[in-house]
């Protein structure tokens, strides 16, 4: 199995802490990042992906199919291939072990991938996990099971 993520996600998985926008958002995003956290690679997609699937059933007017949102992944595609040394485009099969997982929150604590976040109402929790090097992060990697949240799901 693969999980289909659309570019800017390569980033918000690397934050997430069990928050989101409704139980079923947070409950479907556990089990993406317990799927990563088991080795399974991710397929980069256009537009909704696994992500936002509970929304699209959830939202007549989900933001996932907002222009503004494409715009983001077109920022975080841009900015991580450029970091990363990676290509980040449709179709691209990526393997999220810890080294490359290390290396995208480098980057990002380090502002380099954060052009994507403008405008995004998560930005300041984001901030915070990435300053306390991601150790509420439930993203962990094969080699590094996810380490257990001590943030309740749903609370901002
Ligand atoms: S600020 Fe928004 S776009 Fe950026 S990583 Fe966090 S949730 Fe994702």
């Amino acid at each position: 199995m693969t999980v289909r993520l659309r570019a800017h996600h390569l980033l918000c998985m690397l934050t997430y802490v069990g928050r989101g926008y409704s139980p079923a958002f947070t409950a479907n995003f556990d089990r993406i990042v317990s799927r990563l956290n088991a080795g399974e690679s991710l397929l980069v997609v256009e537009g909704p992906d696994d992500i936002c699937r509970p929304l699209l059933n959830e939202q007549p007017q989900p933001h996932c199919l907002e222009a503004r949102v494409k715009k983001r992944d077109a920022r975080a595609a841009t900015a991580l291939s450029r970091w990363l040394d990676l290509s980040v485009e449709t179709g691209r099969l990526l393997h999220p072990d810890r080294k490359l997982i290390t290396r995208m929150r480098s980057a990002f604590a380090e502002g380099k991938t954060r052009q994507a976040c403008l405008g995004c109402e998560w930005q300041s929790l984001c901030t915070r996990i990435a300053d306390n090097a991601y150790t509420e992060s439930r993203l962990g990697d094969a080699e590094d099971p996810p380490r257990p949240s001590s943030v309740p799901a749903r609370v901002r």
